[in-house]
């Protein structure tokens, strides 16, 4: 709301953000419990309220886009780096058994991070503010509706 009297809410850092997204806390507040499986997080955190997705139907494009950069980036650098170390004798046999058994592995073990991780840059470039929040903790069920949106 554009005549909020109430101060601007203050963002955390961005490397709090992002260090609390990758050890899979909630972003804004740092609270913890927010995973409900791990394919699935809590609807909200249980700290502060915050809607995990933001109350958007495509937010998962965002973490699946952030699962796949950690995950087929990290598996590159392991197997450029093992070509680097071995080099010549590079084991080849156990990079092609290995590298597609990483392929699919890495995108499941690093899911629930990509979520809490694209939750982070999501609040570092479209921060909370006190409409959205105290929407986040009302039982309004329907979509948040940013001022710009309307
Ligand atoms: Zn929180």
């Amino acid at each position: 709301m554009q005549n909020d009297p109430r101060p601007t809410l203050r963002r955390p850092s961005a490397l709090k953000l992002l260090a609390r997204g990758v050890l899979f806390r909630c972003p804004w507040c740092g609270g913890g419990g927010l995973m409900k499986s791990w394919f699935h997080l809590k609807p909200r955190c249980p700290t502060c309220g915050l809607r995990t997705e933001r109350g958007e139907e495509d937010f998962f494009l965002g973490a699946m886009v952030v699962n796949i950069a950690i995950a087929e980036g990290l598996l590159a650098l392991i197997l450029v780096g093992v070509m680097y170390g071995t080099w010549p004798r590079v084991p080849w046999l156990a990079l092609e058994i290995g590298g597609p058994v990483l392929m699919v592995a890495a995108p499941i073990l690093f899911y629930p991070v990509s979520k809490t991780l694209w939750l982070a840059v999501e609040l570092l470039f479209r921060p909370l503010t006190h409409e959205e929040l105290d929407w986040h903790r009302s039982s309004d069920e329907t979509t948040f509706r940013r001022q710009e949106d309307r």
